[in-house]
C-alpha cells in the first residue's frame, strides 16, 4: 500500500486519524493526528512542505502541549499496523 505524505487519513490497521511523516532517518512513520499531552514528537515540515517529525530532548519538550504520539504506541491493532511499517 502506498502512503501519501502529508495527507491525514485513517490508520490502515485500526482506522484512527493519523498522519504519515518522515523521521530523521528518512523513514515514514505514522503519528497520531492530534497532539496529546504525553506526546514525544515535534511535527514540522521539510523544505518540500512534507510533514517531518523530530524527537526533542526532554528539556526542550518540557511544558509543550503540541507534541504528537507515535501511532504505534496508540494503535489498537499493532500487529496489523506493523505490516505497513
Ligand atoms: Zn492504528
Amino acid at each position: 500500500m502506498a502512503t501519501t505524505d502529508g495527507e491525514p487519513g485513517p490508520c490502515p490497521a485500526c482506522g484512527a486519524p493519523i498522519l504519515w511523516a518522515v523521521d530523521p532517518n528518512g523513514r515514514h512513520v505514522p503519528i497520531d493526528l492530534e497532539p496529546s499531552p504525553g506526546g514525544t514528537l515535534s511535527l514540522s515540515q521539510t523544505w518540500e512542505g512534507k510533514p517531518r517529525v523530530t524527537k526533542p530532548s526532554s528539556k526542550l519538550a518540557f511544558g509543550r502541549s503540541n507534541l504528537h504520539t507515535p501511532h504505534r504506541v496508540t494503535c489498537s491493532n499493532l500487529a496489523k499496523l506493523k505490516g505497513f511499517l
